[in-house]
């Protein structure tokens, strides 16, 4: 018996048969159950150990179990966990001042996901197109192929990605779609919706796609973007969802490129993993007035006090460092990988610590087999596409970590290889 086991109970063999019968199907799940987790490990119900390079799809900012966030939810919960927004919530004010002080926006509103920021941002658009846009009675939000923006139903239309819309129409009147990183489809595009009371409101876009296969913005494009923003009086809005709070190596995405949205919307990472939203948008374009959106739980004092606590632990200990540091380290590790297996891989891409391992578009192996396998050598990393690997890791990975991951993907790429009876 191992040390592991000893020290975190007997591994109760976990049922999937049972679970399978009364939560419904809607995810292709891989057969393993985790436990429990400290800083980047994870163990499973079997007791094997795993390095987690997932941080639950880029949430897990501070990795698992971190001292700052187990303080703030156990200060927190004994004092007072959900009151409403019926009355002031302090921790609520201070969270959006640390947000307003850290930004470029100047206004927030919370929810609980990345979703919902969307949809408190597509009605902002919305609201602003009718009341003060010249009164633009059919507001278009322009988003980009590709892109994702979440599942509820005007998320999913604004997500330029069929596969995740079929069956679910009618969709939300008042969506177009673009080609990402491309400047003359976003000008056509302007032009040709401008007809009668109806035309382009708004632009919104993720500064890096992160499910649409790790696809970092062009600085040039964003910036044509914004100046056709400001001639056309078209609102620019940010999906920060994925790449927000340090991720790419700056607290926000935005500021790899070199221009301020007028909306941002962050979610995934803002609480360390307690789901949590915002919507953050410059004090001229907010419309809000009171019943015109809110949220039962948005901006609770638990999750709001851990929410400042993860960001307030990002600062002080550095950590937008160790994201630039690592994020150089493993893109240099992926890239060796690359030149050793040029036939299977094609090219490591992203900012700080998201970044994407690509595998040639006619290999046989697809993203799926290589996580599998890496998964049997304890690594967990995440697809984006079916040929894309997704690495984003816990913002606190060290050097020593990053190391161990790519030896064991290297084991997981000989082993696929060598089981489809490939040399390269
Ligand atoms: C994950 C994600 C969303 C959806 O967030 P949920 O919390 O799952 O609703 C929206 N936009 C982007 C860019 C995302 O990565």
């Amino acid at each position: 018996m191992s040390s592991e086991t000893l020290l975190y109970g007997n591994p109760a063999k976990f049922e999937i048969d049972e679970f399978n019968q009364y939560v419904m199907n809607t995810y292709g799940r891989f057969p393993i159950a985790i436990e429990r987790g400290e800083g980047c490990n994870l163990w499973d119900t079997n007791g094997k150990q795993y390095l987690d390079f997932v941080a639950g799809i880029a949430t897990c900012t501070l990795g698992h179990a971190h001292p700052a966030m187990i303080k703030a939810a156990t200060e927190q919960i004994n004092k007072l966990h959900h009151i409403s927004n019926l009355y002031y919530i302090p921790e609520q004010g201070e969270l959006a001042k640390w947000l307003v002080e850290h930004s470029c926006g100047d206004r927030v509103f919370f929810c609980n996901s990345g979703a919902e920021a969307n949809e408190a941002a597509i009605k902002l658009v919305r609201k602003y197109a009718h009341t003060v846009l010249e009164f633009l009675e059919k507001p278009i939000i322009l988003t980009a192929q590709a892109s994702f923006h979440g599942r509820t139903l005007a998320t999913v239309t604004a997500t330029g990605q069929p596969k995740y819309q079929t069956h679910f129409e009618p969709l939300v009147p008042g969506f177009a779609y673009v080609p990402y990183n491309d400047i003359k489809a976003v000008e056509d595009a302007i032009t040709n919706l401008d007809e009668g009371n109806s035309r382009v409101g708004a632009i919104m876009l993720e500064p890096l796609q992160g499910e649409g296969g790790v696809r970092p913005g062009d600085r040039e494009y964003f910036q044509g973007i914004r100046k056709i923003c400001d001639d056309n009086n078209i609102l620019l809005v940010f999906d920060e969802v994925q790449v927000g709070v340090g991720r790419t190596g700056t607290l926000w995405g935005y500021e790899q490129l070199g221009v301020e949205p007028d909306i941002f919307t962050s979610a995934k990472g803002l609480a360390g993993g307690i789901p949590i939203g915002a919507m953050i948008c410059k004090k001229f374009c907010d419309v809000y007035e009171p019943g015109n959106h809110a949220s039962t739980f948005g901006g609770n004092p638990f999750v709001t006090a851990i929410g400042t606590a993860v960001l307030n632990t990002i600062e002080q200990d550095n950590l937008l460092e160790n994201v630039k540091s690592r994020g150089q380290q493993l893109r240099g590790s992926l890239q060796s990988l690359i030149d050793k297996y040029p036939r299977l891989f094609s090219e490591v891409r992203g900012w700080g610590l998201i970044n994407g391992l690509e595998i040639h578009n006619d290999h046989e192996l697809t993203a799926l087999d290589i996580i599998k396998a890496s998964m049997d050598e304890g690594l967990l990393i995440a697809p984006a596409g079916t040929k894309v690997l997704r690495f984003v890791p816990p913002l606190i990975v060290s050097e020593a970590e990053i190391n161990q991951a790519v030896i064991y993907l290297e084991k997981a790429v000989k082993y696929c290889l060598k089981t489809k009876g490939l040399d390269s």
